[in-house]
């Protein structure tokens, strides 16, 4: 063996490389990994994105998705971010809900998982509910939590914002995903073709301009006058009718039509 230029014994290196393959290589089948050094136990794991507007029952599939990976054995932590019951919680509008972690831009989510590992918990997948309010940093904390950690991450969030635009969150889940899935909910525009976007109202008219994220309702368009009136809402629109800004004939709400 060869003393290193710099003094130290290079084949100290190459021996810890030669054991780790050693390990890998004889690796006896009892002998269970610790939950943090998956990296070395090659499995496949996905980061699959799916995508929709308002109402398209996206939380449905997330509260779904995890009642099937939890019914064969797995373990999973639920995330979410904004939730519009205030707690941290995910929930549907048929009535679903489950705890989750709430996350805010700051969060690290590799931490967050190392943490649940350290407490002896185990983390097989995550659900990722509102995926668009994501930072980019935090889409590829996902991924790397999938490549490094082989942690599946079910993400679950809206496609575009009020002005038809993706949401920083959605871009980069289309850039990273290994799967990209738009749910095939059918929400309806008022004139019953495919609901795609989601139109801001305020005071009873579409606006385009304003902050990206204004948590709001999607219920029934209250009546005119009331000062429900004036709150802000969304509502499910057509690509056209996004684009024209019209809301519909009445007053009616979201996938109503007027009967008289
Ligand atoms: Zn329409």
């Amino acid at each position: 063996m060869t003393p290193s230029p710099v003094g130290a014994p290079a084949r100290d290196l190459d021996d810890d490389l030669d054991d780790d393959l050693a390990d890998d290589l004889l690796l006896a089948p009892d002998r269970v990994p610790a939950s943090g050094d998956r990296r070395r136990h090659p499995a496949p794991a996905h980061l699959v994105f799916f995508h929709g507007p308002m109402d398209c029952g996206k939380s449905t599939l997330a509260l779904q998705v995890d009642h099937n990976q939890s019914r064969q054995g797995r373990h999973g932590l639920l995330l979410t971010q904004g939730d519009r019951s205030g707690d941290p919680q995910i929930s549907s509008r048929v009535g679903l809900r489950r705890a989750a972690v709430e996350l805010d831009a700051g969060t690290d989510v590799r931490l967050l998982v190392r943490d649940r590992w350290a407490a002896g918990h185990r983390v097989d997948y995550l659900i990722v509910d509102e995926a668009q309010f994501l930072t980019d940093g935090q889409v590829e904390q996902l991924a790397e939590l999938v490549d490094e950690s082989h942690v599946d991450v079910y993400a679950f969030g809206l496609t575009t914002d009020f002005r038809a635009r993706m949401f920083p969150g959605t871009r980069r889940l289309f850039e990273l995903a290994d799967d990209v899935q738009r749910i095939q909910v059918e929400v309806l525009c008022w004139c019953g073709l495919p609901g795609l976007l989601n139109a801001r109202v305020v005071g009873g008219a579409m606006v385009r301009e304003g902050e990206t994220v204004v948590v709001a309702d999607t219920g029934p368009a209250p009546v005119a006058g009331t000062p429900e009136a004036a709150a802000v809402r969304y509502q499910v629109l057509c690509r056209r009718h996004h684009a024209r800004g019209q809301l519909g004939p009445t007053p009616a709400g979201p996938g109503q039509l007027a009967l008289r």
